[in-house]
């Protein structure tokens, strides 16, 4: 009788304890929406990310170093004090108006304090704190000096650098021309294309540099091509031409010369198909879904004509990469055939975030090296000589890619590269409509190489 009584208490204590668990929860879930709904999606143009900034006091915004690249002074957002290094970051620090996508926007939830998880919401609901308030600070991936390092060195042309650690994933540098000052974006009268992140929403055609991708499917198929160019060949009823006659060429001689009409063969001897799967394995085509930077799809097509193979094995047709993409191709090849996810959040107060990083396997370690044979080749006596750097081994492939602006036909210049493992640097240049990539992307990336090694 005792023992029931003692059951029946327990149970009427246990039942009430759920039920007030329960309602607790139900509040807090609706809380939770009404409160944090919107912030859930982090967009230039969220109404809750807009009220916040105007109300609450930011975290402040750093580089890998300490250097404070964005603050609040009252409910005023300041920049950095150097010109260069404000412009030389724009894209990636983005603005508090809504015009572009950098951490400003992306990572607002902590800057404006918009991440409250459920253990701090109770917390604070317990200790009768107020829930708004200051931001958290947030120290990015990205290298300040280097940037602006970089934005110097540009001298104004158009187009993107791209630095990535291939290890980690790391950007340490993502810089693009045209670009904004984020103290007067809201006032300034800007040419059109100055608010698109070049390198991670500008899409190009890769001309040679696809040759990478071209390359690993005869290595991973074992397809080691001997061909005889004379500087010009007709593949399904189209003419594909070469710089100059290369002669007899194998692939890695035909990779270093950067030979277009044994690529172009290359290319139909592989298949369209197989051709296809091969870029899109390295990410053509596909929906990038990294946690902290937005990348527009890539494109690779192939047609029935073998014509259009030809030309898309060689990154024309109709071909399009970004320079952030391009820049992560190189990645794979550096980092054992694995494409990190580039990610841009180094902490958040000082402490990593916590992430399950995609990173993916492309080639496999053994095709991956015989990639880094040829990259190298490439830089040693091939269309890459000026991207070499003094007593360090470098590895790249040259870009000159046709488009046609305005009827006229002009050449994107690329290069993509990177270093051996001390310095696991992978760098991407696109210059718009300047010409040869040997003669323009490739001596960028040496002077960037040079810089790391500093
Ligand atoms: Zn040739």
């Amino acid at each position: 009788m005792k023992n029931q009584q003692k059951f029946r208490r327990n149970m009427r204590f246990s039942m009430g304890f759920f039920i007030v668990l329960f309602v607790v929860l139900i509040a807090y879930m609706g809380y939770s929406v009404l409160k944090n709904g919107a912030a859930w999606y982090a967009t230039p143009y969220n109404p809750r990310i807009a009220n916040a900034r105007e109300n609450l006091h930011g975290g402040t915004i750093y580089d890998r170093n300490g250097i404070a690249l964005a603050w609040s002074d009252g409910t005023t957002r300041k920049y950095h004090n150097v010109k260069e290094i404000r412009r030389a970051c724009s894209h990636v620090v983005g603005d508090i108006h809504g015009k572009t996508v950098g951490a400003e926007t992306v990572f607002a939830k902590y800057l404006y304090g918009l991440d409250t998880n459920v253990v701090t919401m109770m917390e604070q609901l317990l200790n009768g704190e107020e829930t708004d308030g200051k931001g958290q600070n947030v120290t990015l991936t990205i290298d300040a000096k280097l940037s602006e390092y970089i934005y110097r060195n540009m001298k104004g042309r158009r187009g993107s650098v791209v630095v990535l650690n291939y290890k980690t994933g790391e950007i340490l540098a993502s810089v693009s021309i045209l670009t904004f000052d984020p103290n007067t974006v809201a006032d300034d009268e800007l040419e059109d294309t100055t608010l698109l992140d070049r390198a991670t929403m500008g899409r190009y055609a890769p001309g040679s540099i696809m040759k990478i991708i071209t390359a690993s499917a005869a290595v991973e198929h074992d397809l080691d091509l001997t061909y005889t160019c004379t500087g010009s060949d007709v593949i399904g009823g189209q003419s594909v031409t070469c710089t100059k006659v290369h002669g007899e060429q194998d692939l890695n001689t035909a990779f270093a010369n950067s030979c277009n009409t044994y690529f172009a063969r290359l290319s139909t001897e592989l298949g369209g198909s197989v051709l296809k799967k091969q870029a899109e394995k390295f990410g053509f085509n596909q929906t990038f879904e990294y946690s902290d930077v937005t990348l527009y799809r890539s494109k690779f097509e192939v047609s029935s004509e073998q014509g259009d193979v030809a030309w898309a094995g060689i990154g024309q047709y109709n071909d399009l990469v970004t320079p952030m993409h391009a820049a992560l191709i190189a990645a794979t090849v550096a980092n054992d055939g694995i494409m990190p996810e580039p990610t841009l959040l180094r902490a958040v107060d000082g402490t990593a975030p916590f992430r399950l990083k995609k990173d993916s396997r492309v080639l496999s370690p053994d095709a991956a090296a015989r990639m880094r044979d040829m990259m190298a080749e490439v830089v040693q006596y091939g269309t890459g000589t000026s991207a070499a750097v003094k007593g360090e081994v470098v590895y790249g492939k040259t870009g000159t890619a046709e488009y046609t602006e305005n009827g006229e036909i002009k050449n994107h210049s690329w290069f993509v590269g990177f270093m051996g493992e001390e310095h696991p640097y992978a760098v991407a240049v696109l210059f718009e409509g300047a010409g040869y990539g040997s003669a323009h992307a490739a001596p960028m990336a040496a002077e960037v190489f040079e810089y790391l090694l500093d």
